[in-house]
């Protein structure tokens, strides 16, 4: 098993089968640019796009690749419509095939990733896993939107803060008394 050399940003392409042959783990980061559908599904991209994810194969020889996908975005809030962070989070568990048919022969808890020829668009398979658990609208919690309307109440506490003629008259007793 080789150790995989420790890289920040993951390349855009690998060949999958070699990797799993060779045990690799890819850890780090996905270039942002080359997430475009997730750039344009969202205001923005607001950290870093992590990924770390293993070559291997399963129980029964099928090649896998398995792993985790995180980053966080900026949506807009439904209700007030300035932006809310939304971390995003994905477990995955593909298995590598040639094709849709071949697809349609793996176990139903595993979806497929299809990669024709040796080349795997990595950062493809995150951003469209990645989009999976993107919510469709998203808003602040309860009480914290931006145009939360919490006018100010001064007119009516002036009304009451209004100084009773009766309790001056009592404070100008009580520090008569205390001299
Ligand atoms: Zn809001």
């Amino acid at each position: 098993m080789l150790t995989p050399p420790q890289r920040n940003i993951l390349p855009q392409v690998v060949d999958p089968r070699r990797l799993v042959n060779q045990g690799v783990i890819l850890t780090g980061e996905i270039n942002p640019d080359l997430c475009i559908r997730l750039a344009e599904a969202v205001v923005g991209i607001s950290e870093p796009i992590m990924a770390n994810l293993i070559f291997d194969t399963n129980e029964q020889g099928r090649k896998m690749v398995r792993g985790s996908a995180s980053t966080t975005v900026l949506m807009t809030c439904q209700r007030c419509l300035e932006p809310v962070e939304r971390p995003l989070a994905v477990e995955m568990a593909l298995g590598i095939v040639w094709s849709e048919e071949q697809a349609k022969s793996l176990p139903r808890e595993m979806d497929p990733w299809i990669v024709v020829d040796e080349v795997g668009d990595i950062a493809a398979l995150v951003e469209d896993e990645l989009l999976l658990v993107l919510p469709f609208v998203m808003y602040h919690p309860e009480g914290q939107c931006n145009t939360a309307t919490s006018h100010s109440t001064d007119d009516e506490l002036g009304g009451v803060a209004e100084e009773n003629p009766f309790s001056i008259l009592e404070q100008l007793k009580n520090s008569s008394s205390d001299n």
